[in-house]
Formats: C-alpha cells, sequence, structure tokens
C-alpha cells in the first residue's frame, strides 16, 4: 500500500522535509497558501547540524557555494569597544563545517528548484478545521506551518500559542561587503550585522517596546536610536533608505508542547517550537526536524512508531535550543543587566582567547554541544 502524507506549508522546514520524502519515493503533497512560494526575509545562520541535514537531501554543497562562511563572531558596545571575538572557526576543526550565512530568498529557491513542480499546491491555505478531512484523507499530516500553524491549532487548541518576547525587530538587507559577523549591545537594544551571499549584508535591530510599538516609520526610528552608535551601524541605516525595511514582532511558543504527534498529525519548525531569534536556530531545527522525520516515516514500519521515534528524536534537542534562546534574549536586551551583559561577554571574549585549541584528530563526536550552535551567534 502507498503511504499519502500531506505537508501543510511550504517553507523551509515543509520543504525540506517533502524532498526527504519525496527522495525515498513516498507519495508527498505540499499545501501552501501563498500564491509563490516567496523567500522575503533574513539571513539565515546555518550550524553544522543544519548542513549536514541538508547534506543528506543532496543540497548541503550548494547551500555552502551560495552561502557565506562564518569564521568569526565579534560583540562590541555600542561605543566601538570590542567584547569579544569568538573563532566560530573552531567549529570547523571540530566538526569539519563552518556555519554559512544564506538569504532566506536562496535557501527557499534552492530547496523549491529541487522538489518537482507538480508537488507543491499553491494558493491553498489550510485552515484548522480543514485538518479532520485532510488527516482522514492523508495517512500523515505534517504541520509545517510555522508560527500560527492551523495544524498546531487544531490539534492541541490554542492554548500552545505565539507570545510576544518583549521585543520586535527591524530588519534590512543593503547591499556592501561587510565580512564580519557582528552584534553591537546598547540599553535595551542591539544591532546585528552579518554578511549574505553576493555582496550583500543583512542587518537586524532587536528594540524592547511593548507589542505593536516599532511604529511605522522605521528611518526615524532607527536614526534617533542607533544613529550615533559606531560604524558600521549609521552607514548601514542610511543605505537602507530606499531599500525594504521589514519588522517582526519576536515570538516564542508557551507553553511548550508535550508532544509533537497527534494520531496521525505531527509537527515540525517553528509550528512545533516556535522559538526568538536570538540564536539564530529556527530554520536549522526546521531543517533537523523535516529530514528527521523524512528518514523515520521512510523506515518502511509502522506509521505510529516512525512518528513516536521521530518525537523522541527532536522534541527534547528543539526545546531546548528555545529555551537557551529566549534566555540569550532577556539577558542581552534587558536595560537593567546592560552592564552585566558587558561584562560577561567580556569575560568570555577572555577566556575564549585562552581556551586550549583541540588537538589534530580530535573526535568530533564529541562537539554536539557547539554543533548546534548554541554556543556562538
Ligand atoms: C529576525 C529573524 C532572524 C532569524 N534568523 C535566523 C537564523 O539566522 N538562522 C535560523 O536558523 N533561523 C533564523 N530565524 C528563524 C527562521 O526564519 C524560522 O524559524 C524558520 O523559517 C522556520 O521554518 P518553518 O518551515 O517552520 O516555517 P516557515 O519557514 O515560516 O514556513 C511556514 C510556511 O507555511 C505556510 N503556511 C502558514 N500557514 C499556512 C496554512 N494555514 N496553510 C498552508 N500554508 C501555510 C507559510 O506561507 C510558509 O510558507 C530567524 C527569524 C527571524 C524572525
Amino acid at each position: 500500500m502507498t503511504v499519502r502524507i500531506a505537508v501543510v506549508g511550504g517553507g523551509i522546514g515543509g520543504l525540506a522535509c517533502a524532498l526527504a520524502l519525496n527522495q525515498r519515493n513516498l507519495d508527498v503533497t505540499v499545501f501552501e497558501r501563498r500564491a509563490r512560494i516567496e523567500g522575503r526575509g533574513t539571513a539565515l545562520g546555518m550550524w553544522p547540524d543544519a548542513l549536514r541535514a541538508l547534506d543528506a537531501i543532496g543540497l548541503g554543497e550548494r547551500v555552502r557555494r551560495t552561502g557565506v562562511a562564518q569564521q568569526e563572531m565579534r560583540f562590541r558596545r555600542s561605543d566601538g569597544r570590542t567584547l569579544a571575538r569568538l573563532d566560530v572557526g573552531r567549529l570547523e576543526r571540530r566538526t569539519g563545517d563552518l556555519p554559512v550565512l544564506i538569504s532566506r530568498t536562496a535557501l527557499i529557491s534552492l530547496l523549491r528548484g529541487t522538489l518537482s513542480a507538480d508537488l507543491v499546491r499553491t494558493g491553498q491555505p489550510v485552515e484548522p478545521a480543514d485538518v479532520r478531512d485532510l488527516r482522514a484523507e492523508y495517512d500523515v499530516v505534517v504541520g509545517a506551518d510555522g508560527i500560527g500553524s492551523a495544524v498546531r491549532e487544531a490539534c492541541f487548541g490554542a492554548a500552545h500559542r505565539p507570545r510576544y518576547s518583549g521585543y520586535s525587530a527591524w530588519i534590512g538587507m543593503v547591499p556592501s561587503d561587510e565580512e564580519v559577523s557582528q552584534e553591537i549591545f546598547g540599553r535595551g537594544r542591539k544591532f546585528g550585522v552579518t554578511p549574505a551571499e553576493a555582496g550583500l549584508t543583512n542587518w537586524y535591530a532587536p528594540i524592547r517596546v511593548p507589542q505593536g510599538g516599532l511604529g511605522d516609520d522605521p528611518m526615524t526610528q532607527l536614526r534617533d536610536l542607533f544613529g550615533d552608535w559606531c560604524d558600521p551601524v549609521p552607514s548601514l541605516i542610511e543605505r537602507s533608505a530606499d531599500a525594504e525595511i521589514l519588522s517582526y514582532p519576536i515570538r516564542y511558543l508557551a507553553p511548550r508542547l508535550p508532544t509533537f504527534v497527534s494520531g496521525n498529525a505531527v509537527l515540525i519548525g517553528d509550528a512545533a517550537h516556535l522559538m526568538t531569534a536570538d540564536l539564530g536556530q529556527g530554520a536549522c531545527q526546521a531543517l533537523v526536524d523535516g529530514v528527521a522525520l523524512g528518514r523515520h516515516l521512510a523506515g518502511g514500519g509502522d506509521l505510529a512508531h516512525a512518528l513516536n521515534q521521530y518525537d523522541r528524536e527532536r522534541r527534547r534537542p528543539a526545546q531546548r535550543v528555545a529555551t537557551a534562546a529566549r534566555l540569550l534574549g532577556s539577558f542581552t536586551l534587558r536595560p537593567g543587566l546592560s552592564h552585566l551583559r558587558d561584562l560577561t561577554f567580556g569575560a568570555a571574549g577572555t577566556l575564549s582567547r585562552h581556551e586550549p585549541r583541540p588537538s589534530r584528530g580530535a573526535n568530533t563526536a564529541s562537539a554536539s554541544v557547539s554543533d548546534s550552535g548554541v554556543r556562538t551567534k
């Protein structure tokens, strides 16, 4: 009997999952609400665990070639003083891989371009009320429908929902050749800069504001809040005057889910464990989820067992990353903790300069902590 799988949501996790299933000859259909699968947004840091997931679906090398490898991450104060330089390149010595920065647009295009067009039904929103019929028609329904997941709501109710973190971000992408990723800290706000591919620089500016408080005049606000900061902040802001500036309320899922599985429905990515952007891990975890679920479903055994195996493999690690991201966000953006934050980052920078380098041929299996990217971005 052919196993039929519906994937709700053609974003990063949904497309990766569909690709993993299709490559193993399972019958998969993606339902995407947008008429076109678009990739507006930020540059995404792909950490080694996500690159390995992309390798498993044959896209790792193309992502490494398209994106920009990240060697170092700097943390500075708004007056320009460097607090810490993190040698991200150490990951390569441990795992054989450097994190890669790639724009969301490019990543979605690579995923989308590898999947046969007839497997994706665009302009097909799935409402919570439709999920029951979908579950009756298909053997498995994968909820990959992101922040406001209809599948999550249908299976777990509205109690588990996105909550506002207390901060929102302006985001832009401008032509520029910044080579080093950096985060520059002020009181209750920070400014992040990362290279993206092809001469583009991505910036993001999270600010502590009440929900909906960002206003609709980003340039005035950005000039007010960051105009007297160290380079390259003011110049990136000025270069954004004619570019699109996006705003995001940063949210996380609370309370967290007791399971990612409900009958024959299963959640991946933001639908399962929406997290704040502080560790740059949401898309990475969505990719790892999608590929892991594809592997378990393609195992050929009992479907309920496969879904439970996926839940056992992915739920706790993904939820731990979500918790770590939220704690880091509170720590770096709470105004009362600015001084402690700067001292802590300064001390971490000093310690990392004295940390012994791993010997050649060190066991890569011991790299799991930094492998998830949790220590660095
Ligand atoms: C400012 C910012 C910076 C970030 N930086 C990073 C980073 O550096 N690294 C990183 O790994 N992550 C980062 N992230 C997080 C990352 O963007 C998300 O975690 C990731 O996109 C989640 O993937 P997903 O597939 O779960 O959801 P999405 O990519 O959001 O895809 C969901 C898809 O489902 C569709 N959909 C929604 N509802 C329905 C419906 N009812 N019916 C049908 N289709 C539907 C949507 O149109 C969309 O195509 C960042 C996020 C933000 C906000």
